[in-house]
Protein backbone atom coordinates (compact mmCIF):
# COMPACT_ATOMS: atom_id res chain seq x y z
CA UNK A 1 0.00 0.00 0.00
CA UNK A 2 1.35 3.04 -1.16
CA UNK A 3 1.72 6.31 1.81
CA UNK A 4 -0.59 8.35 -0.16
CA UNK A 5 -3.54 5.75 0.32
CA UNK A 6 -2.71 5.01 4.25
CA UNK A 7 -3.94 8.57 4.76
CA UNK A 8 -7.14 8.24 2.77
CA UNK A 9 -7.98 4.96 5.01
CA UNK A 10 -6.66 6.21 7.80
CA UNK A 11 -9.16 9.49 6.93
CA UNK A 12 -11.92 7.37 6.12
CA UNK A 13 -11.82 5.60 9.64
CA UNK A 14 -11.43 8.83 11.67
CA UNK A 15 -14.59 9.96 9.28
CA UNK A 16 -16.61 6.69 10.30
CA UNK A 17 -15.60 7.11 13.98
CA UNK A 18 -17.10 10.53 14.42
CA UNK A 19 -19.96 9.06 12.30
CA UNK A 20 -20.45 6.17 14.95
CA UNK A 21 -20.26 8.44 17.87
CA UNK A 22 -23.26 11.05 16.80
CA UNK A 23 -25.43 8.06 15.83
CA UNK A 24 -27.79 8.26 18.38
CA UNK A 25 -29.23 5.23 19.72
CA UNK A 26 -32.68 4.30 18.62
CA UNK A 27 -35.59 4.91 20.54
CA UNK A 28 -36.42 2.23 23.08
CA UNK A 29 -39.95 1.55 24.43
CA UNK A 30 -40.60 -1.02 27.40
CA UNK A 31 -44.27 -2.38 27.56
CA UNK A 32 -44.80 -4.08 30.90
CA UNK A 33 -47.60 -6.39 30.26
CA UNK A 34 -49.88 -7.94 33.56
CA UNK A 35 -50.66 -10.91 30.84
CA UNK A 36 -48.59 -11.57 27.29
CA UNK A 37 -50.38 -13.96 24.74
CA UNK A 38 -47.04 -14.35 21.79
CA UNK A 39 -49.21 -15.71 18.65
CA UNK A 40 -47.63 -18.66 18.96
CA UNK A 41 -47.13 -20.40 21.72
CA UNK A 42 -50.02 -21.79 23.78
CA UNK A 43 -48.45 -20.59 27.18
CA UNK A 44 -49.35 -17.01 28.75
CA UNK A 45 -46.80 -15.24 30.13
CA UNK A 46 -47.26 -13.14 33.43
CA UNK A 47 -45.90 -9.61 34.17
CA UNK A 48 -43.80 -9.99 30.73
CA UNK A 49 -41.65 -7.14 29.09
CA UNK A 50 -41.90 -6.08 25.22
CA UNK A 51 -38.55 -3.95 24.70
CA UNK A 52 -39.09 -1.99 21.77
CA UNK A 53 -36.24 -0.96 19.83
CA UNK A 54 -36.81 1.35 16.70
CA UNK A 55 -39.47 -0.13 14.91
CA UNK A 56 -38.44 -3.96 15.62
CA UNK A 57 -39.22 -5.83 19.02
CA UNK A 58 -35.65 -6.05 20.56
CA UNK A 59 -36.51 -8.46 23.70
CA UNK A 60 -40.00 -10.02 25.51
CA UNK A 61 -40.04 -12.41 28.57
CA UNK A 62 -40.65 -11.97 32.05
CA UNK A 63 -36.99 -11.42 33.56
CA UNK A 64 -36.57 -8.45 30.22
CA UNK A 65 -34.84 -5.52 31.94
CA UNK A 66 -35.93 -2.17 31.49
CA UNK A 67 -32.70 -0.24 30.19
CA UNK A 68 -32.34 3.54 31.40
CA UNK A 69 -33.59 6.14 29.20
CA UNK A 70 -36.35 3.40 28.17
CA UNK A 71 -40.00 5.08 27.48
CA UNK A 72 -41.97 3.01 29.64
CA UNK A 73 -45.65 1.85 28.84
CA UNK A 74 -47.25 0.78 31.65
CA UNK A 75 -50.37 -2.18 30.56
CA UNK A 76 -49.64 -4.50 33.92
CA UNK A 77 -53.31 -4.54 34.49
CA UNK A 78 -53.57 -5.51 30.29
CA UNK A 79 -53.24 -8.32 28.28
CA UNK A 80 -50.66 -8.06 25.46
CA UNK A 81 -50.62 -9.55 21.76
CA UNK A 82 -49.30 -9.49 18.24
CA UNK A 83 -51.38 -6.63 16.03
CA UNK A 84 -54.27 -8.46 14.78
CA UNK A 85 -54.28 -9.81 10.97
CA UNK A 86 -57.22 -9.47 9.22
CA UNK A 87 -56.68 -11.20 5.30
CA UNK A 88 -59.69 -10.59 3.28
CA UNK A 89 -60.82 -7.04 3.98
CA UNK A 90 -62.40 -4.08 1.14
CA UNK A 91 -61.41 -1.07 2.29
CA UNK A 92 -63.17 0.58 -0.94
CA UNK A 93 -66.39 -0.52 -0.14
CA UNK A 94 -68.97 0.18 2.40
CA UNK A 95 -71.23 -2.30 3.03
CA UNK A 96 -73.26 -4.00 0.59
CA UNK A 97 -76.17 -6.26 1.54
CA UNK A 98 -78.04 -5.83 -1.44
CA UNK A 99 -76.80 -5.34 -5.10
CA UNK A 100 -78.27 -1.89 -4.81
CA UNK A 101 -76.41 -1.44 -2.22
CA UNK A 102 -73.38 -2.73 -4.44
CA UNK A 103 -74.77 -0.95 -7.64
CA UNK A 104 -75.25 2.56 -6.01
CA UNK A 105 -71.29 2.94 -5.05
CA UNK A 106 -69.86 1.97 -8.03
CA UNK A 107 -72.57 4.23 -10.37
CA UNK A 108 -73.03 7.24 -8.34
CA UNK A 109 -69.55 7.53 -6.16
CA UNK A 110 -65.95 8.25 -8.00
CA UNK A 111 -63.26 6.79 -7.00
CA UNK A 112 -61.57 9.85 -5.29
CA UNK A 113 -64.82 9.68 -3.18
CA UNK A 114 -64.33 6.16 -2.39
CA UNK A 115 -60.97 6.15 -1.87
CA UNK A 116 -61.30 9.17 1.02
CA UNK A 117 -63.93 6.66 2.89
CA UNK A 118 -60.91 4.30 2.07
CA UNK A 119 -58.44 6.16 4.47
CA UNK A 120 -61.06 6.18 6.66
CA UNK A 121 -61.84 2.29 6.46
CA UNK A 122 -58.05 1.82 7.12
CA UNK A 123 -57.44 4.52 10.14
CA UNK A 124 -60.67 2.70 11.65
CA UNK A 125 -58.67 -0.35 11.33
CA UNK A 126 -55.93 0.34 12.70
CA UNK A 127 -57.28 2.33 15.65
CA UNK A 128 -58.87 -1.26 16.28
CA UNK A 129 -55.82 -3.15 16.65
CA UNK A 130 -55.82 -4.34 13.32
CA UNK A 131 -52.17 -3.57 12.19
CA UNK A 132 -51.93 -5.36 8.66
CA UNK A 133 -54.31 -6.36 6.43
CA UNK A 134 -55.06 -8.08 2.93
CA UNK A 135 -57.36 -6.21 1.10
CA UNK A 136 -58.91 -8.29 -1.65
CA UNK A 137 -59.76 -5.82 -4.36
CA UNK A 138 -61.17 -2.41 -4.85
CA UNK A 139 -64.92 -3.36 -6.36
CA UNK A 140 -64.49 -0.99 -9.37
CA UNK A 141 -62.41 1.30 -8.12
CA UNK A 142 -59.11 0.40 -9.92
CA UNK A 143 -55.52 0.80 -8.33
CA UNK A 144 -56.69 3.28 -5.44
CA UNK A 145 -55.63 0.25 -3.30
CA UNK A 146 -52.12 0.78 -4.02
CA UNK A 147 -52.57 4.47 -3.38
CA UNK A 148 -54.18 4.23 -0.25
CA UNK A 149 -50.85 1.68 0.57
CA UNK A 150 -48.41 3.90 -0.50
CA UNK A 151 -49.90 6.95 1.82
CA UNK A 152 -49.63 5.05 4.74
CA UNK A 153 -46.18 3.35 4.22
CA UNK A 154 -45.17 7.11 3.36
CA UNK A 155 -47.10 8.28 6.92
CA UNK A 156 -49.51 10.57 4.98
CA UNK A 157 -52.33 8.86 6.62
CA UNK A 158 -52.55 5.93 9.42
CA UNK A 159 -53.34 2.61 8.35
CA UNK A 160 -52.55 -1.16 8.82
CA UNK A 161 -49.27 -2.53 6.96
CA UNK A 162 -51.30 -2.98 3.23
CA UNK A 163 -51.18 -6.26 1.29
CA UNK A 164 -53.35 -5.25 -2.04
CA UNK A 165 -54.94 -7.19 -4.68
CA UNK A 166 -56.07 -4.35 -6.88
CA UNK A 167 -58.85 -5.01 -9.35
CA UNK A 168 -59.50 -9.00 -8.91
CA UNK A 169 -60.29 -10.77 -11.98
CA UNK A 170 -63.80 -12.58 -13.46
CA UNK A 171 -64.88 -13.67 -16.89
CA UNK A 172 -67.19 -12.03 -19.32
CA UNK A 173 -70.65 -11.13 -17.57
CA UNK A 174 -69.67 -13.09 -14.24
CA UNK A 175 -69.06 -10.05 -11.90
CA UNK A 176 -71.53 -7.32 -11.58
CA UNK A 177 -72.31 -4.83 -12.66
CA UNK A 178 -74.66 -6.93 -14.54
CA UNK A 179 -78.84 -6.43 -15.71
CA UNK A 180 -78.32 -2.88 -17.10
CA UNK A 181 -79.42 -2.39 -20.77
CA UNK A 182 -77.31 -3.28 -23.18
CA UNK A 183 -77.43 0.18 -24.59
CA UNK A 184 -75.30 1.42 -21.48
CA UNK A 185 -71.64 1.26 -20.41
CA UNK A 186 -71.75 0.64 -17.01
CA UNK A 187 -68.79 0.13 -14.40
CA UNK A 188 -67.10 -3.20 -13.87
CA UNK A 189 -66.69 -4.30 -10.28
CA UNK A 190 -63.77 -6.34 -11.48
CA UNK A 191 -61.33 -6.39 -14.01
CA UNK A 192 -62.62 -8.69 -17.02
CA UNK A 193 -60.46 -11.10 -18.52
CA UNK A 194 -61.15 -14.25 -20.86
CA UNK A 195 -59.00 -16.64 -22.33
CA UNK A 196 -55.51 -17.80 -21.79
CA UNK A 197 -53.72 -14.74 -23.16
CA UNK A 198 -56.27 -12.52 -21.40
CA UNK A 199 -55.83 -13.66 -18.29
CA UNK A 200 -52.39 -13.83 -18.84
CA UNK A 201 -52.17 -10.07 -19.90
CA UNK A 202 -54.30 -8.71 -16.61
CA UNK A 203 -52.14 -10.74 -14.19
CA UNK A 204 -49.26 -8.59 -15.71
CA UNK A 205 -51.40 -5.62 -16.01
CA UNK A 206 -52.48 -5.96 -12.46
CA UNK A 207 -48.44 -6.71 -10.79
CA UNK A 208 -47.30 -3.92 -13.45
CA UNK A 209 -49.55 -1.40 -11.09
CA UNK A 210 -48.57 -2.68 -7.56
CA UNK A 211 -50.90 -6.07 -6.80
CA UNK A 212 -49.25 -7.77 -3.77
CA UNK A 213 -51.74 -10.75 -4.52
CA UNK A 214 -54.03 -11.53 -7.46
CA UNK A 215 -57.49 -12.45 -6.46
CA UNK A 216 -59.84 -14.33 -8.90
CA UNK A 217 -63.66 -15.02 -8.49
CA UNK A 218 -64.46 -18.99 -9.59
CA UNK A 219 -67.57 -19.22 -8.60
CA UNK A 220 -70.93 -17.93 -8.77
CA UNK A 221 -74.48 -19.15 -9.26
CA UNK A 222 -75.13 -20.97 -5.44
CA UNK A 223 -77.17 -23.79 -4.70
CA UNK A 224 -78.61 -26.70 -2.59
CA UNK A 225 -78.14 -30.37 -3.95
CA UNK A 226 -78.24 -33.46 -1.96
CA UNK A 227 -77.05 -31.24 1.12
CA UNK A 228 -74.04 -29.92 -0.57
CA UNK A 229 -73.66 -25.85 -1.97
CA UNK A 230 -72.88 -26.07 -5.20
CA UNK A 231 -71.54 -23.19 -7.74
CA UNK A 232 -70.85 -22.71 -11.27
CA UNK A 233 -67.61 -22.53 -11.90
CA UNK A 234 -66.58 -19.20 -13.56
CA UNK A 235 -63.54 -20.12 -15.90
CA UNK A 236 -62.38 -23.27 -17.33
CA UNK A 237 -59.35 -24.99 -16.27
CA UNK A 238 -57.03 -23.67 -19.32
CA UNK A 239 -57.80 -20.07 -17.95
CA UNK A 240 -57.59 -20.70 -14.27
CA UNK A 241 -54.25 -22.56 -14.61
CA UNK A 242 -53.30 -19.60 -16.85
CA UNK A 243 -53.65 -17.52 -13.91
CA UNK A 244 -52.35 -19.03 -10.84
CA UNK A 245 -49.36 -20.06 -13.43
CA UNK A 246 -48.24 -16.48 -14.51
CA UNK A 247 -48.61 -14.67 -10.78
CA UNK A 248 -46.96 -17.43 -9.84
CA UNK A 249 -44.07 -16.82 -12.35
CA UNK A 250 -44.61 -12.95 -11.40
CA UNK A 251 -44.10 -13.89 -7.65
CA UNK A 252 -47.83 -13.28 -7.00
CA UNK A 253 -49.75 -16.03 -4.95
CA UNK A 254 -53.21 -16.08 -5.35
CA UNK A 255 -56.74 -15.58 -3.97
CA UNK A 256 -59.67 -17.61 -5.39
CA UNK A 257 -62.98 -16.74 -4.34
CA UNK A 258 -64.99 -19.82 -3.96
CA UNK A 259 -68.09 -20.18 -2.48
CA UNK A 260 -69.47 -23.80 -3.46
CA UNK A 261 -68.16 -27.34 -4.33
CA UNK A 262 -67.15 -26.26 -7.85
CA UNK A 263 -65.93 -23.27 -7.39
CA UNK A 264 -63.55 -24.64 -4.50
CA UNK A 265 -62.26 -27.93 -6.95
CA UNK A 266 -61.75 -25.51 -10.02
CA UNK A 267 -59.25 -23.38 -8.21
CA UNK A 268 -57.50 -25.98 -6.07
CA UNK A 269 -56.94 -27.97 -9.50
CA UNK A 270 -55.77 -24.63 -10.72
CA UNK A 271 -53.25 -24.20 -7.77
CA UNK A 272 -54.76 -21.28 -5.60
CA UNK A 273 -52.99 -20.44 -2.47
CA UNK A 274 -56.06 -19.25 -0.64
CA UNK A 275 -60.03 -20.40 -0.83
CA UNK A 276 -62.33 -17.11 0.02
CA UNK A 277 -65.12 -18.22 1.97
CA UNK A 278 -65.55 -21.36 0.94
CA UNK A 279 -68.76 -22.69 2.76
CA UNK A 280 -68.90 -25.68 0.61
CA UNK A 281 -66.12 -27.61 1.91
CA UNK A 282 -66.08 -30.85 2.83
CA UNK A 283 -64.40 -33.47 3.90
CA UNK A 284 -62.66 -34.71 0.66
CA UNK A 285 -61.56 -30.89 -0.39
CA UNK A 286 -60.27 -30.24 3.02
CA UNK A 287 -57.80 -33.46 2.47
CA UNK A 288 -56.90 -31.54 -1.25
CA UNK A 289 -56.58 -28.24 0.90
CA UNK A 290 -54.22 -29.94 3.35
CA UNK A 291 -51.95 -31.46 1.08
CA UNK A 292 -51.70 -28.70 -1.18
CA UNK A 293 -50.90 -26.62 1.95
CA UNK A 294 -53.81 -24.08 0.96
CA UNK A 295 -55.31 -22.11 3.33
CA UNK A 296 -58.91 -21.22 3.95
CA UNK A 297 -60.26 -17.75 5.07
CA UNK A 298 -63.88 -18.57 6.08
CA UNK A 299 -65.73 -14.92 6.70
CA UNK A 300 -68.20 -16.56 8.72
CA UNK A 301 -69.43 -13.24 10.40
CA UNK A 302 -70.25 -11.53 6.82
CA UNK A 303 -72.31 -14.25 5.68
CA UNK A 304 -74.47 -14.30 8.92
CA UNK A 305 -74.75 -10.78 8.29
CA UNK A 306 -75.77 -10.34 4.94
CA UNK A 307 -78.04 -13.44 4.88
CA UNK A 308 -81.24 -11.83 6.27
CA UNK A 309 -80.75 -9.30 3.78
CA UNK A 310 -80.10 -10.84 1.10
CA UNK A 311 -83.12 -13.10 1.98
CA UNK A 312 -85.30 -10.59 2.00
CA UNK A 313 -84.12 -9.44 -1.18
CA UNK A 314 -84.53 -12.94 -3.15
CA UNK A 315 -82.37 -15.24 -2.14
CA UNK A 316 -83.10 -17.80 0.45
CA UNK A 317 -79.96 -19.80 -0.65
CA UNK A 318 -77.77 -17.07 2.01
CA UNK A 319 -79.51 -18.47 5.39
CA UNK A 320 -79.00 -21.91 4.29
CA UNK A 321 -75.17 -20.94 3.56
CA UNK A 322 -74.74 -20.16 7.10
CA UNK A 323 -75.47 -23.62 8.62
CA UNK A 324 -73.63 -25.14 5.63
CA UNK A 325 -70.59 -22.65 6.59
CA UNK A 326 -70.70 -23.40 10.77
CA UNK A 327 -70.77 -27.66 9.78
CA UNK A 328 -67.32 -27.32 7.64
CA UNK A 329 -65.93 -24.75 9.64
CA UNK A 330 -65.80 -27.54 12.63
CA UNK A 331 -64.71 -30.52 10.20
CA UNK A 332 -61.94 -27.87 9.20
CA UNK A 333 -60.79 -27.25 12.38
CA UNK A 334 -60.66 -31.10 13.13
CA UNK A 335 -58.81 -32.23 10.28
CA UNK A 336 -56.19 -29.12 10.69
CA UNK A 337 -56.97 -27.24 7.92
CA UNK A 338 -54.75 -23.84 7.81
CA UNK A 339 -57.62 -21.23 9.02
CA UNK A 340 -56.46 -17.49 8.25
CA UNK A 341 -58.59 -14.95 9.55
CA UNK A 342 -60.63 -13.07 7.23
CA UNK A 343 -64.06 -11.13 7.62
CA UNK A 344 -64.68 -9.61 4.56
CA UNK A 345 -64.86 -6.03 6.54
CA UNK A 346 -66.32 -3.33 3.79
CA UNK A 347 -68.83 -6.43 2.63
CA UNK A 348 -70.46 -4.84 6.07
CA UNK A 349 -70.02 -1.32 7.09
CA UNK A 350 -66.70 -0.25 8.44
CA UNK A 351 -68.50 0.87 11.52
CA UNK A 352 -69.38 -2.98 12.82
CA UNK A 353 -66.69 -4.57 14.49
CA UNK A 354 -64.14 -6.76 12.77
CA UNK A 355 -63.26 -8.79 15.42
CA UNK A 356 -66.41 -10.02 15.72
CA UNK A 357 -65.43 -13.15 13.43
CA UNK A 358 -63.51 -14.43 16.16
CA UNK A 359 -66.51 -15.01 18.45
CA UNK A 360 -67.71 -16.80 15.33
CA UNK A 361 -64.84 -19.08 15.17
CA UNK A 362 -65.21 -20.06 18.72
CA UNK A 363 -68.70 -20.76 19.01
CA UNK A 364 -68.16 -22.71 15.46
CA UNK A 365 -65.32 -24.80 17.05
CA UNK A 366 -61.75 -23.22 17.81
CA UNK A 367 -60.31 -22.80 21.53
CA UNK A 368 -59.96 -18.83 22.00
CA UNK A 369 -56.21 -19.15 21.45
CA UNK A 370 -56.27 -21.06 18.07
CA UNK A 371 -58.85 -17.78 17.05
CA UNK A 372 -56.20 -15.49 18.14
CA UNK A 373 -53.26 -17.38 16.28
CA UNK A 374 -55.28 -17.70 12.91
CA UNK A 375 -55.17 -13.66 13.52
CA UNK A 376 -52.02 -13.60 14.01
CA UNK A 377 -49.00 -16.12 13.53
CA UNK A 378 -51.11 -18.40 11.28
CA UNK A 379 -52.40 -14.77 8.78
CA UNK A 380 -48.75 -13.99 9.11
CA UNK A 381 -47.76 -17.24 7.65
CA UNK A 382 -50.57 -16.92 4.61
CA UNK A 383 -48.36 -13.78 3.84
CA UNK A 384 -45.56 -14.91 3.75
CA UNK A 385 -44.62 -12.67 6.38
CA UNK A 386 -43.96 -14.68 9.66
CA UNK A 387 -40.88 -13.41 10.08
CA UNK A 388 -41.83 -9.86 10.29
CA UNK A 389 -45.52 -10.37 11.66
CA UNK A 390 -47.77 -12.51 13.68
CA UNK A 391 -46.01 -12.95 16.94
CA UNK A 392 -44.57 -10.96 19.73
CA UNK A 393 -40.93 -12.32 19.19
CA UNK A 394 -36.91 -10.49 18.79
CA UNK A 395 -36.60 -9.42 15.69
CA UNK A 396 -40.18 -8.83 14.30
CA UNK A 397 -42.06 -5.72 13.46
CA UNK A 398 -43.14 -4.18 17.06
CA UNK A 399 -47.11 -4.35 16.35
CA UNK A 400 -48.47 -4.75 19.85
CA UNK A 401 -51.75 -4.50 20.82
CA UNK A 402 -53.49 -4.26 24.83
CA UNK A 403 -56.66 -5.37 25.83
CA UNK A 404 -57.98 -4.36 29.53
CA UNK A 405 -59.93 -8.38 30.29
CA UNK A 406 -58.48 -11.60 29.42
CA UNK A 407 -59.43 -12.55 25.82
CA UNK A 408 -59.09 -16.26 26.42
CA UNK A 409 -62.22 -16.31 28.86
CA UNK A 410 -63.85 -13.92 26.37
CA UNK A 411 -62.58 -13.73 23.25
CA UNK A 412 -64.59 -10.75 22.29
CA UNK A 413 -62.45 -8.43 24.45
CA UNK A 414 -60.24 -8.18 21.52
CA UNK A 415 -63.83 -6.00 20.02
CA UNK A 416 -62.25 -3.32 23.12
CA UNK A 417 -58.64 -2.96 21.87
CA UNK A 418 -57.28 -0.27 24.17
CA UNK A 419 -53.60 0.28 23.37
CA UNK A 420 -51.86 -0.03 19.48
CA UNK A 421 -48.81 0.23 18.59
CA UNK A 422 -47.44 0.06 14.96
CA UNK A 423 -43.92 -0.24 14.06
CA UNK A 424 -42.93 1.18 17.43
CA UNK A 425 -45.06 3.70 17.19
CA UNK A 426 -47.87 4.13 19.75
CA UNK A 427 -51.29 5.10 17.88
CA UNK A 428 -53.68 4.59 20.40
CA UNK A 429 -52.98 4.90 24.71
CA UNK A 430 -55.37 3.32 27.24
ZN1 LIG B 1 -64.63 -10.19 -0.25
Amino acid sequence: MSPGNAMVVALAASVLSAQAAETPTPRQVALRCGRLIDGKSQAVAENAVVLVEGDRIKQVGPGVAVPAGAEVVDLGRSTCLPGLIDNHTHILLQGDITAADYDDQLLKQSIPYRTIQATMAARTALMNGFTAMRDLETEGAMYADVDVKTAINRGVIPGPRLFVATRALAPTGMYPLTGYSWELRVPEGVQIADGVDGVRRAVREQVKYGADWIKYYSDRRYFMRDGALHSWANYSDEEAAALVGESHRLGRKVAAHAMGREGIESALRAGADTIEHGYGLDEQLMDVMIRQGAYWCPTIFVGAYVAEGRAAAGAPIWKTMVDVARQAFGQAVRKGVKISYGTDAGGYPWTESQARELSYMVRYGMTPMQAIQSATSVAAALLDQQDSLGSLEPGRFADVIAVAGDPLRDVAELERVRFVMKGGEIVKRP
